[in-house]
């Protein structure tokens, strides 16, 4: 059975994830990995993140050689996400500095409370009229090999140079626009604010069902699981 460790610590996120893979997989989390090394997001672009955390972990994972990986399964895969809001009127700002928005007056590398991030967002937005408030929210999903039987044969820097040629990319987007004032109890980040297209309540009152089929994850996520459904054989 191919194995995944979903890079998160993150219970909701790891459960989102699995329930849209579904169960031909065996599933880890970096819970189960407490040793595992902490890998700053500081590339400019999601891709560039997810793809920094598949990489370095999928590498530190070959290196320990883990019997935690070892017993799972003949194949085991690294799979990170990274996602953020982009808004046109901001140039494509808060982007990969999502999680950390408020923070930033600051020069704080330091994750945000939603609502100190949405209270700056639309700040920012304060004199930017509807038409103009166009928004989407990106994911991009990296998946790496851990190719345990080459390490040895390999010197370091091909190895590291072969894990990110290894590594494929998964991308969903969902259009929307960003409100004047927060609406709705649900979700989190930005989805109080945020109305997708061809709708008009916001991800927060649209609810988790909706919102799973329309999200940039969900999108991100339908193209992984093809690609996985392949090398699974089915
Ligand atoms: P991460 O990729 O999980 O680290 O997410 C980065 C940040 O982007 C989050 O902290 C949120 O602020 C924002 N974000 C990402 N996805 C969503 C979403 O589905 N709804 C609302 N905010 C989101």
């Amino acid at each position: 059975m191919t194995a995944l460790l979903i890079a998160t610590r993150n219970a909701h996120k790891a459960g989102e994830i699995r329930a849209m893979l579904g169960n031909k997989f065996h599933y880890l989390t970096l819970t189960g990995f407490p040793d595992a090394p902490h890998v700053v997001e500081d590339a400019g672009t999601f891709a560039g993140n997810a793809k920094k955390k598949t990489v370095e972990l999928a590498r530190w994972l070959a290196v320990a050689n883990d019997s935690r990986l070892t017993t799972h399964g003949s194949r085991v895969f690294v799979l990170a996400d990274d996602s953020g809001l982009e808004v046109d009127a901001l140039d494509g700002d808060p982007g990969v500095h999502s999680a950390r928005f408020a923070a930033l007056d600051s020069n704080q590398l330091v994750n945000c409370a939603d609502a100190a991030n949405n209270a700056k967002l639309l700040r920012l937005l304060a004199n930017v009229p509807m038409v103009k408030r166009t928004a989407r929210f990106r994911c991009v999903i990296a998946l790496t090999p851990v190719m345990l039987e080459k390490v040895e044969r390999a010197s370091p820097v091909c190895y590291a140079d072969k894990f990110a040629m290894q590594t494929a990319l998964f991308k969903g987007t969902c259009e929307g626009r960003i409100l004047f004032e927060p609406r709705g109890q649900g979700g989190f980040g930005y989805d109080p604010l945020f109305v997708p297209e061809g709708f008009e309540q916001t991800f927060a009152e649209l609810g988790e069902d909706v919102k799973n089929r329309l999200s940039h994850r969900a999108r991100a996520l339908a193209k992984l699981k093809k690609r996985l459904q392949t090398l699974a054989g089915g």
